[in-house]
């Protein structure tokens, strides 16, 4: 079998690197919005009329609450864009990232030294108490599924 790991290594140090090169960043979303005035008269009352805009909204959570900031085209909205953007980047790579550190734990042989480590135990008759499991636990099959589990959640 080839060695998986270099490969896998060498992935995850370029998500790194894209996630070091990404900037300024802020969690949020930038909606579309139309409204009607309110005036009596205006255009906007009448029933098929969208609303006046577009107005763009910046809504986040903070602590819990939602709070929105109004913004009208212009740099001051370019900026947020970007920056919510940026965010959207931020959390693509991070997923990318544990999905090729998960890779690199299932591929990792055992270090030597938690060979020795059973070794030791084997010797001093310990081992057997880590082995003691209840009788309804089902076969070494189960982390492999719980892997696949959390694969698919994601
Ligand atoms: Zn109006």
């Amino acid at each position: 079998m080839p060695d998986l790991i270099p490969p896998l290594v060498a992935q995850r140090e370029g998500i790194l690197r894209d996630i070091a090169e990404l900037g300024d960043m802020r969690r949020g979303n930038i909606t579309e919005v139309f409204r009607s005035c309110g005036k009596p008269g205006c255009c906007c009352s009448e029933r098929k009329h969208p609303g006046h805009g577009p107005y763009y909204a910046f809504t986040t959570k903070v602590e819990g609450k939602t709070k929105t900031v109004q913004l009208r085209p212009g740099p001051r909205l370019a900026k947020f864009e970007r920056e919510v953007e940026t965010y959207k980047r931020f959390r693509s790579l991070i997923q990318q990232l544990l999905e090729v550190n998960e890779a690199i734990c299932n591929a990792r042989p055992l270090e030597p030294a938690a060979e020795s480590e059973t070794a030791i135990l084997k010797k001093t008759g310990l081992q057997q108490n880590l082995w003691v499991k209840p009788e309804n636990e089902t076969c070494g099959n189960r982390p492999v599924e719980a892997a696949d589990a959390a694969e698919n959640a994601w």
